[in-house]
């Protein structure tokens, strides 16, 4: 890709009312661009970067069996009527009013636009499933959740309208639900490693999902919103909205541990639903000996916009954001200077082998150029000019001096 040719261009100045580190940054560099409060669009840029997590992410999703589809996003009154997820959470523990966007049309029918997809995935169910030679079933989609969230301020860390990768899960009974449940807890602390982050695993209650614990999968920030309490010796956490231990006590699991307090960012949440949806909608199948059962019902979600604003929070310096490599925007970031006689070659020949390259061939000055490399934050940079004659300058976007070597070697160094 040609820098010349990138829209849009980077910004000097973050917008007056950004507060967030990740929606300065983001703005700054080209990567999204904000609406309204909460609505964003994701630039060429940060399309890029969140088609790399969403790519880690199903190669996970897909090897513990999942099938990618897509569902609508316009929704019919009438389904969330079925759950009592139409209505308010005054009325009901899992009324949903205060989230969802409903309306009516023109001819005053009722909709609402999804905030989740769990009644819908039962429909298809009741639809197609038989028996229980029909089970377990595992989908999932990526797509657009609305949610009427009254704090949208933290950039695309929380968005009105933001992307969900969401599985569901079918099952004959209770144990084979449970199963499957700890297979994606495993998956889904492959991918956020894969992603790069310091994470936590968490109890927490389950919202207007389920009346279960959950398990969320928390990201150390100091800049998080949420509070979590986990042992510095083993796998125990839990969110503050349950946690009813002591700060700095001795962890109730492994007694060894001490409990430590932490900010955090919730990236992912899984949720052992149980029958609760497919009694209320109907959703049975026949066992071995023709007995109608409830189906077991589990669903897992991972916001990868929020993931991309993540990514940022925990990993910029004062001068920009610093990809981790298997999420950059691009591999490599080639830097044209003045007298530069390999400029175009170099570009052919990385392009050749296959690697992702921006080739910043605007007619700016150097300082310019390499304050825009620091701020796009791509983990290399590959800087030719009237010195570098027919080898390239590696220097990588935190640290180390520049070094100066063939192309052969950093095409290597690459791979
Ligand atoms: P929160 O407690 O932060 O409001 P939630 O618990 O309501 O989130 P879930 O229903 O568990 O969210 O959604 C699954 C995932 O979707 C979350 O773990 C997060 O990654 C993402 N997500 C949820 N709400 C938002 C939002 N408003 N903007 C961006 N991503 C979101
Ligand atoms: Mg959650």
């Amino acid at each position: 890709m040609l820098q010349s040719k990138l829209f849009p261009k980077t910004k000097r100045e973050a917008p007056k009312e950004a507060e967030s580190i990740n929606h300065k940054l983001l703005v700054r560099g080209g990567f999204i661009d904000q609406l309204m409060a909460g609505s964003w669009t994701l630039l060429p840029l940060g399309w890029r970067v969140v088609q790399k997590i969403n790519q880690i992410i199903r190669e996970e999703m897909d090897a513990i069996g999942g099938q990618e589809m897509l569902m609508p996003l316009l929704h019919p009154r009438s389904i969330w009527g079925e759950t009592g997820r139409w209505g308010s959470a005054k009325d009901n523990p899992l009324g949903a009013q205060e989230v969802m966007y409903q309306f009516k049309d023109i001819r005053g029918k009722e909709y609402a636009l999804s905030f989740t997809h769990e009644e819908i995935v039962m429909d298809l169910l009741r639809k197609n499933i038989k028996s229980y030679q029909d089970l377990p079933v595992y989908v999932y989609h990526f797509s657009t959740k609305f949610r009427n969230e009254p704090r949208a301020r933290s950039g695309v860390l929380r968005g009105r309208e933001f992307m969900m990768k969401d599985l569901y899960s079918a099952h004959v009974s209770e144990k084979d639900m449970m199963e499957y449940y700890e297979k994606v807890k495993v998956a889904y602390a492959k991918i956020f490693k894969r992603l790069g982050f310091n994470f936590r695993i968490t109890e927490a209650s389950g919202g207007v999902f389920t009346t279960n614990r959950t398990h969320e999968f928390q990201v150390l920030c100091d800049t998080g919103e949420d509070t979590i309490f986990y042992c510095d010796k083993c796998d125990w956490g839990e969110n503050k909205e349950i946690f009813q231990g002591k700060e700095k006590g001795v962890c109730p699991k492994c007694k060894k541990g001490k409990i430590v307090k932490a900010k955090s960012i919730e990236v992912g949440n899984i949720f052992p639903l149980g029958t609760w949806y497919a009694e209320r909608m109907r959703v049975y199948y026949a066992d071995k000996n023709g007995m109608k059962k409830p189906v077991w019902f589990g669903s897992y979600g991972i916001g990868p916009t929020r993931v991309l604003g993540t990514l940022v929070e925990v990993s910029h310096d004062e001068k920009g954001i610093i990809w981790f490599p298997q999420v950059a925007p691009f591999a490599v970031h080639l830097i044209e200077l003045p007298g530069a006689k390999n400029a175009k070659s170099v570009y052919d020949i990385l392009k050749g082998e296959g690697i992702d390259v921006l080739w910043d061939d605007r007619e700016v000055g150097a300082g310019e150029k390499f304050a825009d490399a620091d701020l796009i934050g791509i983990p290399v940079r590959l800087v030719v000019s009237r010195e570098t004659g027919d080898k390239v300058e590696w220097k990588n976007r935190t640290s180390g001096k520049p070094e100066l070597i063939s192309l052969e070697d950093s095409i290597n160094k690459l791979s």
